[in-house]
């Protein structure tokens, strides 16, 4: 028997009003709908604009989708207060994008930690996991005890892919992760990946990257931009 969808998206849309433009909305994704099973990598593709981020930020619940349904492990996303949105990134969805959070301050190693600390995790089973994590993304011993505000934008990225990766959660969601990587660096979120998928992680990724995309992949969904007005 095929297990159950770990995110299972139907009918989605989502509209943006824009205040600034008296209201007006254009529509940015419409009618929407996949599956992705443990173990699987679905490759967003489609032109810039198709709608491909506000997807994403649609399952993670930055964003109300404004009709349809987005179920993660069967809870419910569209429509769903805050306690629940935070419990799903607590537990069960992880996103990793180009944007990079650094936080001020906070040492690499325990940035990649505080996931896993915040789900009750021992400080030495986090930093196990933590340094792991780094070395296999490269990130040299020297750097850990550093803030990554101050790291090139390349070790910044892999610090987030470390705490994105930390958790080990059933779902993944990667906005263009690997935007800032060179060839070796890349390869190693390649392994990675591969490793996640191993384990039965769900992945949802777009890739500035196609042989990325290609080597990650099982699937893809390609997407076009919506051209009308909501
Ligand atoms: P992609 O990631 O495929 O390049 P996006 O999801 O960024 O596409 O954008 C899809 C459409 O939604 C675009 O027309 C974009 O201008 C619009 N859009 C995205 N975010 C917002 C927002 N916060 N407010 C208004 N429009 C937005």
């Amino acid at each position: 028997m095929t297990p159950d969808p770990i995110l299972r998206v139907r009918d989605l849309a989502k509209d943006f009003t824009l205040h600034n433009r008296s209201g007006a909305r254009i529509a940015a994704l419409d009618s929407v709908s996949f599956d992705v099973r443990a173990g699987e990598c679905l490759v967003l593709a489609g032109p810039s604009g198709a709608g491909k981020s506000t997807l994403l930020r649609c399952v993670y619940g930055n964003y109300l989708a404004s009709r349809g349904s987005i179920r993660v492990d069967g809870t419910e996303i569209v429509g769903a207060d805050h306690r629940t949105i935070l419990a799903l990134r607590r537990t069960r969805v992880g996103y990793v994008s180009q944007f990079l959070r650094a936080v001020p301050r906070v040492p690499a190693r325990e940035v990649v930690a505080e996931p896993l600390l915040a789900r009750g995790e021992t400080r030495d089973a986090a930093f196990e996991r933590a340094d792991s994590l780094l070395d296999a993304l490269g990130i040299p011993s020297a750097l850990r005890g550093l803030p990554p505000a101050t790291f090139s934008g390349g070790e910044q990225q892999r610090v987030d892919l470390a705490r994105g990766f930390a958790a080990a959660f059933p779902l993944m969601l990667l906005d263009e992760p690997t935007s800032a990587l060179d060839a070796a660096n890349r390869r190693r979120v390649v392994a990675l990946l591969e490793d996640a998928k191993r384990r039965g992680c769900a992945v949802v990724g777009v890739f500035h990257d196609e042989d990325i995309a290609a080597a990650v992949g099982t699937r893809r969904h390609p997407l076009e931009p919506v051209r009308r007005a909501a």
